[in-house]
């Protein structure tokens, strides 16, 4: 058995003319949305998702939260081919939900863009999403410091989006839901205006669930509140005895990619493991709030980004191989040039067939850390280049 007290409270800040964010608490789903779009698009796209997932039926596992994720991007994009004003609306959300399976419940998350979830433990307070964001890519290479991206002027350009393809990469969790646990679901008008020390500070005073969303919203418009600030504050009051507490309260990472998702928990009963981690995978699909900036431009400016940085730096660099297939490079520790790399995975996808925006990425070739966000990237061509029907 799991219980609930929440609280949540959203503003327009001072500058913007509406408020594109929208939040829902039904029963034991919660969820925030920041929309982005022109003609009030972005209103539009963050009430679809949100409608969306308040109502997706019972959730037994974290399938369940991605499934319904993903049906609320197809609602965006069906919307937005019905009503041509509001093409390129999109939205990002982030979502806390009880899962119950076999009568043990574990709490699921769900996210794409820059909204957050945070969660307070006695250890501190914890950012548990990872933004899905450009100066978020840019501070993994190394390229921006933390600080530096908190003032950058391109902060709001998000690397995914709800409303944007018709397929989206979904990171989910379930977690272990722990008595005193405070979780906060959030859009960046929150974190954009004051820092995670002063969110700390606020949920830590002993306020009830809805004073502290009220109270974080208050000091985020007085902070200057140059966007939507939404907040939804949630406390863990009840949950299942003598389950294991890991720190992190992990107990299982997925990454959904177009529909099909990598990797299971197991049955509740099963201990904590650790599937992956979440990644510096940037997929392409690039929006922009507010107003249409070609996604191919950005991306490919990422993507050479992404490719400069990768010289003398270990790691792994999706590109085209000599016979015209997309290849996976392993750099070398310590090598002093990109000609030292050697092939690791080839595969069977043509760079010729994917769409243009991700010929041009290829071509520039895109690094990742680790072999399996790679090898996720490669799967996310394989989808894209199967969907361009060759
Ligand atoms: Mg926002």
């Amino acid at each position: 058995m799991t219980a609930f007290v929440s609280g949540a409270a959203t503003d327009v800040g001072q500058v913007r003319a509406h408020n594109e964010d929208t939040f829902v608490v039904a029963g034991t789903v919660f969820v925030v949305a920041d929309g982005m779009g022109g003609h009030n698009g972005g209103e539009i796209a963050s009430q679809v998702a949100v409608d969306r997932l308040a109502d997706i039926g019972p959730i037994n596992s974290i399938n369940d939260l991605v499934r319904g994720v993903q049906e609320a991007n197809a609602d965006i994009l069906e919307r937005a081919r019905e009503q041509p004003e509001f093409r390129g609306m999109g939205t990002t959300v982030v979502m806390l939900a009880d899962i119950e399976r076999a009568g043990s419940h574990r709490l699921g998350v769900a996210n794409v863009g820059d909204s957050r979830l945070y969660r307070m433990t006695d250890s501190g307070l914890h950012q548990h999403t990872e933004d899905h964001s450009l100066v978020e890519a840019l501070v993994r290479d190394g390229r921006l410091t933390r600080a530096e991206a908190a003032v950058h002027p391109q902060r709001n350009i998000v690397t995914r989006a709800l409303g944007i393809d018709d397929k989206v990469l979904v990171d989910a969790w379930e977690l272990i839901p722990v008595v005193g646990d405070r979780y906060v679901l959030c859009s960046d008008g929150l974190f954009g205006e004051i820092d995670d020390g002063e969110i700390h500070e606020v949920l830590q005073s002993a306020l009830s669930p809805q004073d502290a969303a009220d109270e974080l919203v208050r000091r985020a418009r007085e902070a200057g509140g140059r966007d939507n600030i939404t907040v939804v504050v949630v406390d863990v009051v009840e949950a299942d005895p003598g389950v294991e507490r890991p720190a992190d309260r992990v107990a299982g990472i997925h990454k959904a990619l177009s529909g099909e998702v990598l990797g299971d928990a197991g049955p509740i009963t099963s201990g904590p493991c650790r599937d992956e981690t979440p990644s510096g995978f940037v997929p392409p699909t690039v929006t922009r709030r507010v107003g249409l900036v070609t996604a191919a431009v950005l991306f490919v400016m990422i993507g050479m980004l992404v490719a400069v940085s990768a010289i003398g730096r270990s790691g792994y660099t999706v590109s085209e191989g000599d016979n015209g297939t997309v290849v996976i490079l392993k750099g070398r520790d310590g090598g002093f040039l990109f000609f030292d790399q050697t092939l690791e995975v080839e595969s069977d996808i043509d760079v010729d067939e994917l769409p243009p925006t991700a010929v041009t990425a290829v071509r520039d070739g895109q690094r990742f850390d680790a072999l399996e966000t790679a090898e996720l990237y490669l799967e996310n061509l394989r989808n894209s280049s199967d969907s361009s029907g060759s």
